[in-house]
Formats: C-alpha cells, structure tokens, sequence
C-alpha cells in the first residue's frame, strides 16, 4: 500500500515510521525543514508525565506511550528521553499540584511528599514561603523533540519514505487520496494521513467549529549563576502551583531552561499570525513565575518561541474518516509525550481499517492494552 503522510511533526513523522516499519510505501510532505521550528513539535523539548488531572484515561495511556517511545529509541539506536522525574508544587486548595496527588492517589501510582523547606533544601530555586507542599514522581521527565525530529527523519530516509520537505500541500481530494502542490503537482496515494497540525483548518476548513486553534510562547532563561547547578539536575516541574497552569523543562544534555504557562495562550485565526514575540514578553511570562522561585527576575531571557497549536473542546485527541482519508489531531496541548504510541495506532488503523477504534484510543476511552514483557 501507498500511503501518503501530510505533516512531519510528530503524530505525521511517527506514523511514517510505523507504517515504514508494517513494509508500505510512504511518502511524507513537510512544508518546512525536519524538524520545522514552527510546529507545535519543533521546540527543544517536551514534558513526559503520568499525573494528569482528572483525566484518567490518559494517565493510564502512559504506559503505552513509553513502550512505543522504547521501540522508537530500539530503532534510532538512542534515547531521546530523559527520565529526569517530575516535580508538582502546591500552592493552594485545588491548584494543579493538588491535582498531581489527586490523579497519582488514584492509579495507584508512587510519588514523595515534601515541606516547603525539605523541598527548597533539594530544590534551591524554590522559595519555601511561597507554597505549601512540593511532590515528586519519578515517573516523567522530558523528551528531547528536536533530536527526535531530525532522528526519525534521518531514519525514514534510510529505510526508504520519500521525504519531500520544504514542499506544501494546498489541496487535499479526500475521496480520492490526492494532493495538489503549491507547485501543482498531484501526487496520489491508496490511503492519505493529515497530520498538519495548527494548519489542518487550511486544509480542512470545515473542522473549525471542531478544532480550536491558539498561539502561545515559552521563554528561555539563563538562571543566576548559584542556581546553575540546581537547575542543571532538576526534575521537570510538571505544575508550579497556583493559577497560572505554569510548568518547567531544565535544561537537558545541551537544552535551555524553559518556562511556559497555561495562561499565555491566545485564539487565534492564522497559524503564522504573530509569531515573533512582543518586546517585553519573554520577561513578563517569567514573572508569572514569581512564587513558587525565589528571585525570578534575576533569570535572564535568553530566547522566546512562538507556537500554534489546535484544541478540541474537551481537550482530548481527533481523528476523522472522510473516503479514503484520515486526518488527525493528537495535540490540544498535550500529544507530544503520545507520540510515538499515536503513530503506532495510526499505521495500525490505516491498516485494518478499524478506524471507530483509532477514534475512542485516541479519546482515551478503551482499556488499556496488555504490552509485551
Ligand atoms: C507551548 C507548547 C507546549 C507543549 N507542551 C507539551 C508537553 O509538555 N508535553 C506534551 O506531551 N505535549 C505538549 N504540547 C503539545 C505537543 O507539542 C503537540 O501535541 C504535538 O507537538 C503536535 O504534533 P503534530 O504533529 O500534531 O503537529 P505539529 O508538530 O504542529 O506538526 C504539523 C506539521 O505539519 C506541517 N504542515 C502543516 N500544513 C502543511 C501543509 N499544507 N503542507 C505540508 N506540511 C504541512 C507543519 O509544517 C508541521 O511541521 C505542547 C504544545 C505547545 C504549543
């Protein structure tokens, strides 16, 4: 079979890895390079962890995720996963770093409690009057995505996709499974996989009342020189308490520090629509960050990235069957750490058809699967 992969962000380069590996043809169209640094798959790295929220379903998908991610690092020859650990931190009565306990109690899953002096002991960017508690769960860390990128990429080239990046697709015939080009050309397939991101509603306008697209940025930052080692050997920090959905990745191997909130993200109509950063918004993103670290304004800005990102509205992953194409949404903020187990699902419904089934493991409705030892 012939499948055509429109995307190479993460849920498109994974999908073109399973289906490569199940011996089908597949060509894969990226409009940028590969990894694109604007694809919501394009930035350094990407937070890997088992609490999340109320949504149980997805905290039991996680073991899941690892094992594919684990077949993936088989093939690269290299893990691209840090499992540095997580870390949640409580400020208030039902904040995210309660809900950490909360999701975690209910699995059944390990994690360590601590004061906020025991904490800022371990941790010396906290500031132990600003929070209640501080959590740590071994089970996360981050994923380096822009290694992942240009690793799966180099890996469908050798195992022999056709890559055809820096071209885009600005037509899609679903019935048909055939795309036209800017160039004008048409290429036609058996089957065609959409995976194009904050772009599908170009595609694909009439998933907008589906399909929510936001911009946000995360911001970069050179900590103070005493707390370059802290932050150096930091666990990720999944929720830094409080309102404003915060979350952390340390630099990893060559990666920045990075600081990102729920709270920045914007709706937006174009997925190229602002994205050079505001002057001023690095810095006033970081101060968000005020508690639960000691002396934010002390970090310097080194770099802020621009991103795009769809959303369904009761944030779970999309997929739709329209002839003889699949388009797929595995985002709402929270796909990357899915990925690899996304494209293993994809290549397997594209396959079998079962495509109803695809739909509800995406949704995070159907039991979990028994995984090889
Ligand atoms: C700021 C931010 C933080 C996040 N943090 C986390 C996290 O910590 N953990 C986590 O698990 N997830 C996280 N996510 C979500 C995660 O990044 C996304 O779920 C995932 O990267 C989506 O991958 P994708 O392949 O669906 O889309 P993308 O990575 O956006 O890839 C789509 C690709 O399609 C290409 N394309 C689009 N249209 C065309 C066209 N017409 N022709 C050719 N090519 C085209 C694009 O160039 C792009 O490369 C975060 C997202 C953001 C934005």
């Amino acid at each position: 079979m012939h499948v055509i992969v429109v995307g190479a962000g993460i849920a498109g380069l994974t999908t073109a890895w399973a289906l490569t590996k199940r011996g089908h043809a597949v060509t894969l169209v990226e409009q940028g390079p590969i990894p694109n640094p604007l694809s919501a798959s394009g930035d350094e790295h990407r937070l890997m962890r088992r609490a999340y929220g109320t949504a149980d379903g997805y905290a039991r998908l996680i073991t899941e995720a690892l094992d594919a991610w684990d077949e993936l690092w088989a093939d690269l020859g290299q893990s691209f996963y840090a499992n540095r650990g997580v870390i949640a931190i409580n400020q208030f009565t039902n904040d995210g770093g309660a809900a950490f306990c909360t999701s975690l109690d209910r699995g059944g899953y390990a994690y360590d409690s601590f004061t906020p002096h025991q904490a800022a002991e371990r941790w010396p960017y906290l500031d132990p009057a600003t929070f209640r508690a501080a959590y740590y769960s071994p089970d996360g860390g981050a994923l380096l995505c822009q290694r992942i990128g240009a690793g799966l990429g180099q890996w469908l080239r050798t195992n022999g996709a056709t890559i055809r990046d820096h071209t885009t697709v600005t037509a899609v015939d679903e019935a048909a499974a055939r795309i036209t080009l800017s160039t004008g050309e048409t290429l036609t397939a058996d089957q065609l996989v959409i995976a194009a991101g904050a772009w599908t509603l170009k595609l694909m306008p009439d998933l907008a009342g589906t399909l929510t697209l936001c911009r946000t940025a995360v911001v970069y930052l050179d900590p103070p020189t005493h707390l370059r080692t802290a932050w150096a050997n930091s666990p990720a920090i999944q929720n830094v308490g409080g309102a404003i959905s915060g979350y952390v990745l340390p630099p990893i191997d060559g990666t920045g520090l990075k600081f990102a909130a729920g709270v920045n993200k914007r709706l937006t109509h174009d997925p190229a629509a602002k994205r050079t950063a505001e002057p001023g918004e690095g810095e006033r993103l970081r101060d968000l960050f005020d508690a639960p670290f000691a002396n934010v304004q002390s970090y310097a800005v080194t770099k802020v990235v621009t991103c795009a990102y769809t959303f369904t509205e009761d944030h779970t992953f999309f997929t739709r069957t329209r002839g003889r194409t699949l388009t797929l949404s595995a985002c709402s903020g929270h796909g990357y750490k899915f990925g690899a187990a996304v494209g293993r699902r994809v290549a397997e419904a594209v396959c079998d058809g079962n495509h109803d089934q695809l739909r509800r493991w995406l949704r995070a409705e159907l039991p979990p699967r028994a995984l090889a030892a």
